[in-house]
């Protein structure tokens, strides 16, 4: 390997790659445990994909994204550009090998557990972004009203009941409404609906404005923060991380931990481990003048389309395209988000978009992140791969990790998250 040019070096107890919502939380919980933690990103805190996604905090979302019987749907997915849901075709063996795990993961006994899994670790989080709204004086919007599912299908609508089911299963209870009681409840949205299934205790708030409120409490506790500090290379000593060189200097960390989201391959590459994410890209716009506000977070069932409601404005999320690094907007795929929402909704004829946004979900095959101790390098831990949870699963998943690394007894069952089943 090339000698990178001498930097500044320091020690520190644990390093943390990535400050995300991931990073972010596993940071602040293990400040919060007694170690002393130094957060790295290569911009700002909160920029990458936790940026300007939907904000929900939603355990009644916990399915994983493969599930069963989607084979061929998923088949469909690699020829339909306009699809929610897509499949970039492209000639790589990553995307063949992560698109047969995806298929593996497609039976209804992995799904359960999942599901299981990823509904404990958000009601944990929606538990804890409920008291750091009380303790910040709700400095990100913390709303508490709820999450309608809509659909104009009796398919979507027997969906919803499958699904409303299933979580219900998992303590999180919905109703089943009729046309007019979703109406009742939410008037922005136009008569096509058939009905709906109401999670009368979910949450929503500022995605970037969470980040900020978990980073400043981080501060408080004495954690320290290194914005634009990109890490770029490694040593290694006895079978560790020695150091981390980085565009900031170099630190030679006691605990390494990997929260670098859809940006993660590239590093388990340079590490010589294996970390099977691919991004799920989707997009957000920012939406002024609606005929008619929505006042409850909507998800339009057959057009995969998060509506969220904000102080002055809507925002509106959708799509899922997986791909490898690609960041590149396509307008195409921003007006059937657009149109989508304003066939559902009272939106104005030529809404005014403040922002237009673009994020990868760091996606792994079983849906399931990556979150324990690496089997290669002693003191490496992962927490990455939320795929479309990150937010509402971050302070849960932070638990998980730092129980692990410190080796406390966890409040859920682990083995679906141990990274050794692709390290
Ligand atoms: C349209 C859309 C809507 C969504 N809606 C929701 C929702 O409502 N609820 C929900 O729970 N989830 C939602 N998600 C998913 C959620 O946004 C992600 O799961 C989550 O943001 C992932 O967080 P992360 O911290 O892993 O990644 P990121 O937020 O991407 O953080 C990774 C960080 O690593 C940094 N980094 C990269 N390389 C380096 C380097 N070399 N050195 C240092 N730092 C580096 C980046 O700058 C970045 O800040 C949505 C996603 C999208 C795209």
């Amino acid at each position: 390997m090339m000698q990178s040019p001498p930097l500044l070096s320091q020690e520190v107890d644990v390093l943390v790659l990535g400050g995300g919502i991931i990073g972010s939380s596993v940071a602040h919980e293990l400040q919060s445990s007694g170690r002393q933690v130094v957060l790295i990103d290569k911009g700002q805190p909160g920029f990458g994909c936790s940026y300007g996604n939907a904000g929900w905090m939603t355990p009644c979302f916990s399915m994983p994204l493969p599930q069963p019987g989607m084979f061929w749907k998923s088949v469909g997915w690699l020829f339909n550009p306009e699809s929610p849901l897509r499949i970039k075709p492209e000639l790589s063996w990553n995307l063949l090998r992560w698109l047969l795990s995806f298929m593996a993961a497609m039976t209804t006994k992995k799904m359960k557990k999942s599901v299981e899994v990823l509904t404990e670790i958000s009601k944990f989080s929606l538990e804890f972004y409920a008291a750091l709204a009380k303790r910040n004086a709700n400095s990100f919007g913390f709303d508490q009203k709820g999450l309608l599912m809509v659909s104009a299908t009796d398919e979507g609508l027997a969906a919803a009941k499958l699904e409303m089911e299933l979580m219900a299963e998992r303590g999180v209870a919905g109703r089943l409404l009729n046309r007019d009681e979703v109406l009742a409840l939410e008037p922005a949205l136009k008569p096509l609906i058939k009905g709906g299934v109401y999670f009368p205790t979910e949450a929503h708030g500022e995605p970037l404005a969470i980040v900020q409120a978990i980073t400043k409490e981080f501060e408080t506790m004495g954690g320290k923060i290194s914005a634009n500090t990109e890490a770029f290379d490694f040593t290694f000593e006895n079978g560790k991380i020695k150091e981390v060189h980085t565009t900031r200097g170099v630190f030679a960390p006691k605990e390494v931990v990997l929260a670098l989201g859809n940006w993660s391959p590239e590093f388990a590459k340079r590490l010589g481990v294996r970390v099977p994410i691919l991004g799920g890209k989707g997009y957000s716009m920012i939406v002024e003048n609606f005929e008619k506000k929505p006042t409850i977070p909507i998800m339009i069932l057959e057009r995969k389309i998060a509506v969220t409601p904000r102080a002055d404005s809507v925002r509106i999320a959708g799509t899922l395209e997986l791909v490898n690094q690609d960041f590149e907007i396509t307008p195409r795929r921003l007006n059937a988000i657009r149109r989508g929402a304003a066939e559902y909704l009272h939106l104005s004829e030529n809404p005014a978009v403040r922002e237009v946004w673009r994020g990868l979900r760091p996606c792994t095959p079983d849906g399931v992140p990556m979150i324990g101790r690496s089997k290669k390098w002693k003191n490496l831990v992962y927490c990455t791969g939320h795929q479309m949870l990150g937010l509402q699963s971050a302070p849960g998943s932070a638990k998980v990790c730092a129980d692990l690394m410190l080796e406390r007894k966890t409040f859920v069952d682990t083995a679906p998250f141990d990274p050794a089943r692709y390290e």
